[in-house]
């Protein structure tokens, strides 16, 4: 597991930003500047669509072009910038690769630091108490929860990611892909997979 992180570079949720948000929330709707429907829509693209999106190019790069996946293990923040990925959240960002050695899943122990620019918004059960304790303590058995079974000899590691750096996992490139081209790839690579809950999807399963 990676190192742990201190209080400090975990700043509690902060009151007063949510209620400012809150307020001017409230304040565009009621001027007629943007209506709640636009708000919604807006937060589910973050969570689902763009996010998510971003980090399944990188990843499809990477499975396509050594050169490109050399660069994103060895400094994550740039080439993800390259490809015009960064922002919010998006401090540091390493991306772990997954082999048929070595499995990594991430979480972040202390609240819910996920790297925004290629994942979006994290989703509801990676900020819970529950998978932030369980994760590290036995990792294997909620892998087995999200229906991914991983054989005693593959080791498992949970990287724990904190305001100073953000990690993402590179799944591996799934059997059957040779013929595919970098766009045919990017729908099988799911946020569930590039947070390490499960392997990207096979080609037959995402037709
Ligand atoms: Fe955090």
């Amino acid at each position: 597991m990676s190192r742990n992180h201190s209080g400090e570079r975990h700043p509690e949720p902060q009151p007063y930003a949510a209620l400012r948000t809150k307020a001017i929330d409230s304040l565009l709707v009621e001027k007629g500047l943007i209506s709640t429907d636009a708000i919604d829509a807006r937060v589910q693209a973050y969570e689902q669509d763009i996010g998510p999106l971003n980090g399944a190019k990188v990843v499809a790069r990477a499975w396509t072009d050594a050169e490109f996946k050399a660069r994103l293990l060895a400094d994550g923040t740039s080439v993800v910038g390259e490809m015009g990925f960064f922002g919010a959240q998006g401090a540091e960002i390493v991306a772990l690769e997954n082999t048929p050695e070595v499995h990594n899943v991430v979480v972040c122990t202390l609240c819910s630091c996920y790297p925004w620019p290629v994942l979006g918004l994290p989703p509801r059960w990676y900020k819970s108490d529950a998978f932030r304790a369980r994760i590290v303590i036995e990792p294997r058995a909620v892998l087995r929860e999200f229906g991914l079974t991983l054989g005693d000899s593959i080791e498992v590691r949970v990287w724990d990611s904190n305001s100073d750096i953000r990690y993402m996992v590179l799944p591996e490139r799934p059997k059957g892909t040779d013929g595919l081209s970098e766009e045919e790839l990017v729908p099988l690579v799911t946020r569930d997979s590039m947070i390490g809950v499960a392997k990207a999807e096979s080609p037959t399963r995402a037709v």
